[in-house]
């Protein structure tokens, strides 16, 4: 037996990196997954290889630059499986743009997609939830949502934003549905080598008594306990994953 079965898990941006982990680790314990994210292709592989390993995913495919897409996720979600109980909003855009050098549109982008399409989403699922008994959100922040990056504004931002946002969502949806959230340290995915991967991050590993990054699948980790009654009495809070970086 699974420690999702019968749960419908809504993960955004799971077509690759920490989020596509995550859909493999909740289908591999029963849940019926929804990914998502902009690239088709990669979110077949990602049903297709749930399905090979026995599991069942759906993909709906969005970009939440575009804040009309995110009631695409839930519609076809709900007529595919008729419930929503786990939403992870882990989709998320970087922004390596120094201040003062800002665009108006560059921070709308990634506001739209770090923090208010995960708004969006969790107020269509959050109805769902309740009528059903009970709910899980997850939301991924950063290390970046603790303390100011230099060169990333929008993003430090957003992410701050993430950490205020799950606290005000647990403060207002329980108790039917906790809500949590996940601060990544630097993990490898395909947004960290856009940034120059695992060199680039050297300085993190030094001051992480791990001496490491972290993977994917240590975030899909914490995301099944959040999701799962083993964190029964955990609510409102931001678990950091980063391998004790800044402790
Ligand atoms: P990734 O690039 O592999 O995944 C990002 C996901 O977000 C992809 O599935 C992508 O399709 C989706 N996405 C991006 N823009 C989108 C848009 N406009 N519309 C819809 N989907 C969009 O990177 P990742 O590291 O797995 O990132 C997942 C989350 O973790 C993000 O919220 C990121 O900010 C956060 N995070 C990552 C790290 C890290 O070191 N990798 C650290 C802290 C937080």
């Amino acid at each position: 037996m699974g420690k999702l079965d019968n749960k419908v898990a809504i993960i955004t941006g799971s077509t690759s990196g920490m989020g596509r982990d995550t859909a493999y680790l909740f289908a591999k314990e029963g849940a019926k997954v929804v990914v998502t994210g902009r690239n088709e292709e990669r979110a077949k592989a990602v049903v297709e290889k749930i399905k090979a390993d026995g599991g069942e995913a759906m993909h709906v495919i969005a970009d939440t630059a575009d804040l009309s897409s995110v009631g695409d996720i839930f519609n076809k979600a709900m007529d595919a499986y008729g419930r929503v109980d786990i939403l992870m909003n882990n989709a998320g855009q970087l922004s390596v743009t120094p201040f003062m050098e800002l665009k108006l549109d560059e921070w709308q982008q990634v506001l739209n997609v770090n923090v208010t399409s995960a708004i969006l989403l969790a107020q269509l699922c959050a109805p769902v939830m309740k009528k059903n008994g009970g709910g899980h959100i997850i939301n991924i922040a950063s290390v970046a949502g603790c303390a100011a990056h230099w060169g990333s504004a929008a993003y430090v931002t957003s992410k701050h934003a993430m950490m205020g946002l799950t606290k005000s969502m647990a403060m207002e949806l329980g108790p039917e549905i906790h809500v949590n959230g996940i601060c990544p340290g630097a993990i490898r995915t395909a947004m960290l080598d856009s940034v120059g991967g695992e060199e680039a991050f050297g300085f993190m590993v030094e001051r992480s008594p791990l001496k490491r990054i972290g993977a994917g699948d240590e975030i899909a980790a914490a995301a099944l306990f959040l999701a799962t009654d083993a964190s029964s009495f955990v609510d409102g809070q931001l678990i950091r994953v980063d391998g004790g970086v800044d402790i």
